[in-house]
């Protein structure tokens, strides 16, 4: 959703006036949906962004950054490496690149695979380190989303304990790109009652490794709605950054679709 509204940041200044208009909108939706601002992490995404305006949002304020294809993620990070930068991995992750997750990031959101968790596992103990990592949820139904059915994410965190360099903190999810907002808001409240469910599952079956406390939803278009909704992550990156030259549906390929490319699952 490319929005005339965004304006591109080129200064540690227009940085901190971008940072503030979004803290300013969270806090209003905060105080709509009677929670406080303190509960919702604004996530700042730097896809597209080259290091050098990367490290002007540093400067501005930002401690961590979202990123959603790992190679350019892994550059950034090498390039930035003298900056304390928490880095966080949020597309979808070919199994071939997990040991570059393993290398540099602090939290993976789209974990959707156990074949994929498998691979993480041995490359996090290659490495000796662990990861933070959301289960990523396709709440819309729309085959161009990665994520894997509601109804699959039970199986899949009783299965969680086997990888324990995983730290499973919550969910993820990329809403319906629709302009009915009851579209897109439903998407948020279905990721929502999946939490309230595994956590009941949780309880039940003893699956103390797991927390199930995050709900990372919403982006520059739509995280007023998933706050409403219960987000405790948002994902913000051309309200901050500036508008992107290329379109949304470059990150979420049709052809990608989970099940139909050779990197599925
Ligand atoms: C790019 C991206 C975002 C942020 O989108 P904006 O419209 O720039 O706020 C959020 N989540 C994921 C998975 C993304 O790839």
């Amino acid at each position: 959703m490319t929005d005339p509204h965004y304006q591109t940041a080129a200064t540690t200044a227009q940085f901190a006036n971008n940072l503030a208009a979004v803290r300013a909108r969270i806090a209003v939706a905060c105080a709509r949906a009677g929670r406080d601002p303190g509960s919702v992490r604004l996530l700042p995404v730097s896809k597209t962004v080259p290091a050098e305006r990367v490290r002007l949002a540093v400067a501005a304020g930002c401690t961590e950054l979202g990123e959603n294809k790992v190679q350019e993620a892994y550059e950034k990070s090498l390039a930035l490496a003298d900056l304390a930068l928490r880095w966080v991995v949020i597309g979808h992750l070919q199994r071939n690149k997990a040991k570059f997750v393993a290398r540099f990031a602090s939290e993976f959101q789209a974990l959707d695979s156990l074949k994929l968790a498998a691979v993480l596992q041995q490359k996090l103990s290659e490495e000796n380190r662990t990861l933070d990592v959301l289960v990523q949820v396709n709440t819309s139904g729309e085959a161009s989303k990665f994520g894997m059915e509601p109804g699959a994410a039970a199986a899949f965190i009783r299965a969680m304990p086997t990888y324990p360099r995983l730290r499973v903190r919550g969910l993820m999810t990329l809403a319906i790109l629709d302009t009915d907002e009851a579209r897109v808001r439903r998407c948020f409240q279905i990721l929502r009652e999946l939490r309230e469910q595994l956590r009941n599952q949780i309880r039940i079956e003893a699956l103390v490794e797991i927390q199930m406390d995050e709900l990372s939803m919403g982006m520059s278009g739509d995280f007023e709605i998933a706050i409403e909704e219960g987000a405790t992550i948002v994902r913000v990156g051309q309200a901050i950054f500036g508008p992107r030259a290329l379109p949304d549906s470059y990150y979420w390929p049709e052809e990608n679709k989970p099940g139909a490319g050779a990197d599925a699952g």
